[in-house]
């Protein structure tokens, strides 16, 4: 039992009455026939973003090609731009995030400039939980380096099919591993990994160290330059709420700059050389380095509308309230669905630490009950082939969504 939470509607009322980050919900497009607890697939759109969308077409109307320079916002330093109201997102500074590419194209371009197998040091250390697109990735990148993937492409296994162990990770990191590569939260559990740990055992070990946040960005903080992580990147659309599809970002550590990026093109080069006629290439000190191409400014300005939400929130109150929310959950669910006859499941980890944005729930026939939660106007995401994620954002997600989604689950069952 627990004595933070009650049973009932009326419970769930009071904690919204209570809340303090419960102005934000009107900022966003919630509708009365819809409990969207989508937040970790796509963030609902805002009024910010849906406005910085208008502005920039408005922009491109009134000032065609001299938007790339002209303005407070010029078009062509977006990457820089957007890429530094996220850096108080990760702790990190504004010149080693860039907004550019997309979660899949960034891990190729970070991995094209720190994996270099070397003498006895060729692998690749990951695992066998993340979101497959960053292994088929991973795996392409072991075989353009002329390796195979069986041998050189390390997967850490899960002991449950669920979890991962710290321990498991760092056992596994031989003096044959060049690269460690893993999600800061993973996408089916939400169990999230100490990444400063793993980060320095990884050092310790010559490895290099990077982290896929693409489940962590916008609902967690994250110290990425007191943990020392060496790279990482993640998409705009799911916590940040950039818009489907929106702009990725990076994060290169400035102890690596000067590197030489591994894959470039024209908007890697510093600002002031970019459109020189020589064909020699100077690349940029910072970041920006390893953006590539003409930046997607209006998903861009999406996602710098949604940022200002964000900010205004603030991260750490963002954390907070989600833990309570994600708390909540797991009691009603103990309440209400779980139990030693039942046939639901619990697949996220209980301590808070180990919690990122949403609640696993499995059970054998969420396939069969999602178009009847669909019906009722409950929005989760759904894992084959028993997994429902109940992802409530802390901006604009009731605790009195929390209650009704829970309890509709127990009537589905
Ligand atoms: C959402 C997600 C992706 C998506 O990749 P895109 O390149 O943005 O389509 C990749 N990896 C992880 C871990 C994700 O959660």
């Amino acid at each position: 039992m627990s004595d933070e939470f009650s049973l009932g509607p009326d419970f769930a009322r009071e904690l919204d009455a209570r809340d303090p980050l419960a102005r934000f919900r009107e900022r966003f497009d919630v509708r009365p026939d819809r409990v969207y607890l989508q937040a970790n697939g796509l963030g609902l759109a805002s009024r910010e973003a849906e406005a910085a969308v208008q502005r920039a077409v408005s922009e491109w109307k009134e000032r065609g090609h001299r938007g790339w320079e002209d303005g407070e916002r010029p078009w062509l330093a977006t990457a820089e731009r957007v890429g530094a109201l996220q850096a108080p997102l990760i702790g990190a500074a504004p010149d080693e995030v860039v907004a550019t590419g997309t979660t899949t194209q960034n891990l190729h371009v970070l991995m094209a400039t720190f994996y270099h197998p070397q003498g006895r040091r060729t692998k690749v250390l990951a695992d066998e939980l993340n979101f497959p697109s960053d292994v088929f990735a991973l795996q392409s990148q072991v075989r353009l380096r002329g390796l195979d993937p069986a041998q050189h492409l390390v997967l850490v296994k899960s002991r449950d099919g669920r979890f991962l162990e710290e321990d498991d990770i760092v056992a596994a990191m031989t003096d044959e591993v060049a690269v460690l590569m893993l999600p800061s939260a993973i996408y089916r559990s939400a169990q999230m990994l100490d990444v400063a740990w793993l980060t320095r055992a990884a050092h310790e070990r010559g490895i290099v160290a990077g982290f896929d946040l693409a489940h962590s960005i916008g609902v967690t903080p994250h110290a990425l330059d007191a943990w020392d992580v060496d790279f990482a990147f993640w998409c705009g659309y799911k916590w940040l709420n950039g818009g489907p599809g929106a702009v990725g970002g990076l994060y290169v550590n400035r102890r690596h700059f000067g590197r030489a990026a591994g894959m470039t093109g024209w908007f890697g080069v510093a600002p002031e050389h970019q459109f020189d006629p020589e064909l020699v290439y100077h690349q940029a000190p910072n970041a920006r380095a390893w953006s590539l191409s003409t930046p997607h400014v209006f998903s861009a300005a999406a996602l710098e509308g949604a940022l200002g939400v964000i900010r205004e929130a603030g991260i750490e109150a963002i954390r907070a309230k989600s833990l309570v929310q994600t708390r909540y959950l797991l009691y009603l669910a103990d309440q209400l669905l779980l139990g030693p006859a039942s046939a639901w499941s619990l697949g996220t980890p209980r301590e808070d630490h180990r919690r990122g944005g949403h609640v696993a729930l499995e059970h054998p026939d969420a396939a069969r009950m999602r178009p009847h939660a669909l019906e009722r106007g409950l929005h989760f995401g759904f894992k084959k082939p028993d997994t429902f994620r109940v992802a409530p954002s802390p901006l604009y997600s009731t605790y009195a969504d929390l209650w009704q989604a829970i309890a509709t689950l127990r009537d589905l069952t």
